[in-house]
């Protein structure tokens, strides 16, 4: 790697010192911070620390930080690869990874779906992976075909190679303006974002399902076995699904030869094994056939806290991160019908203040097991509960939640601070 210009290398330093500072004194990872005082030294240092170094940029609304995890570990086998681990996923979380591996050949980084368009255009990064778009934080965010759009600017005209989820239609819109593109079927079991052609706003098609109206029932009837359940076509103009290379096929990833590779991994769920095949798509367009990245993707277990067992007086409570609706439907397939399950919703500034996004979530999956509710706004949760005749115990807190449990296995589904509180809390414990 070439040596970066004597401001730059000043610059990155003086943010790496600000991050041992920061970690010193307890206040995080210190990855926002020293980031922070790297550009505010040297605005121009994500580029320069870009260079010379082969990027994946990871972005998506659910699954970001697990699938850059994955990336990351596969790519290990080509050499050093600078990441930002902690999720910190803006520009300055972004200098702050690459400074910290200045000499890493590779870099993979999760980048938060509204900084996409500035970050490919200041790293110039050879490989955009794109994964899925859904409601999230309804109360700050931008409105995902905006979204959509800007990637599409952004990545038109440029020499960038894209990994997509061909089964999400945002998103191969959003992806369709790249040069070349490798298109995965990842599955998309959240469509309510997604009944709208992006294109021409005409009715989307999809296969192996019914048509039925957004809010409405969806019978659930998945067609003929020769009928691919993730197909979608506009009604009323050409643009349709594009023909995947890679597939999700149940527990299998089946690869562009046609060749079936058992994942077989350690993180649970279906919305983890859709990440692995895109970690796989994403190692072979870094040159790292499937026999080589596989074995590394089965060796993580979990993603900062997420899978994660956190134990007290014999109670072992798995934790779940789910942040929107689509999150919560992923969550719900990991979890074990025959446990208990712990509900923890906050509502503080990174979780979003408006939780009106109980509403399109259904519930109905839970019935049938105890269920404990908590969290600021347990209330809220409470009262959706009810409408959906889900039967459940409002607690005061986690901790009293988790003390109401027979010693053993429970499930546990947090938002984002209800989530870093019991990690903070219980993660140590152990
Ligand atoms: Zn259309």
């Amino acid at each position: 790697m070439s040596q970066l210009p004597l401001r730059a290398q000043l610059a990155s330093a003086l943010g790496r010192t600000a991050a041992t500072l920061s970690r010193a004194t307890g206040r995080g990872d210190g990855s926002v911070i020293g980031g922070r005082v790297g550009l505010a030294l040297e605005p121009d240092l994500l580029r320069k620390l870009a260079q010379d170094r082969r990027l994946a940029l990871v972005s998506a609304t659910n699954g970001k930080t697990t699938t850059t995890r994955l990336i990351t570990s596969a790519l290990q086998e080509l050499g050093d690869v600078a990441t930002n681990a902690f999720g910190a996923n803006m520009p300055a979380g972004h200098v702050s990874a690459l400074s910290s591996a200045k000499d890493a050949p590779y870099g993979v980084l999760e980048v938060d779906e509204k900084y996409l368009p500035e970050v490919i255009d200041t790293t110039g990064a050879g490989v955009v992976v794109l994964m899925n778009l859904s409601r999230d934080q309804m109360d700050r965010a931008a409105e995902i075909w905006l979204l959509a759009q800007k990637w599409r600017r952004a990545l038109a005209g440029r020499n960038t190679h894209v990994i997509a989820n061909a089964d999400d239609p945002l998103v191969t819109w959003g992806a369709s303006t790249a040069p070349s593109v490798t298109w995965v079927s990842a599955g998309q079991p959240w469509k309510e974002d997604s009944w709208c052609c992006p294109e021409c706003g005409g009715p989307l098609d999809r296969k192996g399902l019914d048509y039925v109206p957004p809010g409405g029932h969806v019978s659930g009837v998945v067609g003929p076995a020769t009928q691919d359940e993730n197909d979608w076509a506009c009604r009323e103009c050409s643009f349709r699904r594009p023909q995947p290379s890679w597939i999700l096929d149940g527990e299998t990833a089946i690869d562009p030869r046609g060749r079936r590779w058992p994942l077989d991994i350690q993180l649970p769920g279906r919305a983890n094994r859709a990440n692995a095949v895109i970690a796989l798509a994403t190692a072979e367009a870094f040159g790292l056939p499937v026999e080589r990245a596989l074995p590394r993707l089965r060796e993580v277990t979990s993603v900062a806290g997420r899978y994660t067992t956190v134990e007290r007086e014999g109670r072992h409570a798995r934790l779940l991160l789910a942040k929107n609706p689509a999150g919560w439907l992923e969550a719900f397939d990991v979890l074990d019908p025959t446990l208990p399950v712990i509900l923890s919703v906050n509502a503080q500034g990174p979780d979003g203040r408006d939780t009106s996004w109980l509403w399109d979530v259904d519930y109905r999956v839970l019935r049938g097991r105890p269920v404990y509710v908590t969290g600021e706004r347990k209330f809220d949760l409470a009262l959706r509960l009810e409408v959906a005749d889900v039967p459940f115990q409002l607690m005061g807190s986690f901790a009293q939640a988790l003390a109401a449990q027979p010693p053993g296995k429970v499930d546990v589904i947090a938002n984002y601070t209800a989530f870093q509180q019991i990690r903070s809390e219980f993660g140590r414990a152990v």
